[in-house]
């Protein structure tokens, strides 16, 4: 790793952490995910799961969430949009890998980066986001540091795979 991968991942880390935190601002109690959007090393918008603003902050019905709950990413991506600044060229950090909803949105917002540290459930977001050619970054977070998995069509698969057999092996 050259000096100024060094520099990124110590970057990209630290969001990551930052939107770790930004997730504990959600009410869900099934998980609470959080997300940031970066442009030119300024934070341009933000947003984790939760109800449409107006909505009373619940995000459960039973044993499931809500149907109009919001995604971290999304919340994030149309936060901006009602601002002045915009994603085109972005970074998104996230705290769980996008689901195929947000990464439909996150190639339309012109993301061209994406970060997260863990994944949930599936990869096929994460296989379209590679499929659309932006750079998708897996933080890897074993024996208390940050491991960066650039991932692509061909790889993507098979570092789910790697990933799940990993946890498995922890979990016992
Ligand atoms: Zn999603």
């Amino acid at each position: 790793m050259d000096a100024h991968e060094k520099k990124q991942l110590l970057l990209d880390s630290r969001y990551l952490r930052m939107t770790q935190i930004w997730a504990e601002n959600s009410y869900c109690r099934r998980r609470q995910v959080g997300a940031l959007l970066v442009k030119d090393k300024m934070i341009i918008s933000d947003g984790y799961n939760g109800t449409p603003s107006g909505f009373e902050n619940v995000c459960e019905e039973g044993d499931h969430s809500k149907p109009y709950v919001l995604h971290a990413e999304a919340n994030a991506i149309t936060k901006v949009a009602r601002s002045n600044n915009s994603s085109d060229g972005a970074t998104l950090y996230v705290t769980t890998s996008p689901c195929m909803e947000c990464s439909k949105l996150i190639i339309q917002a012109g993301i061209r980066r994406v970060v997260f540290g863990e994944y949930y459930r599936m990869h096929d977001g994460v296989d379209l986001l590679c499929r659309a050619g932006i750079e998708i970054i897996h933080l890897w977070e074993r024996d208390g540091e940050y491991h960066p998995v650039t991932l692509t069509t061909e790889t993507s698969e098979s570092h789910f795979q790697e990933v799940e057999k990993y946890l498995l092996s922890q979990s016992r």
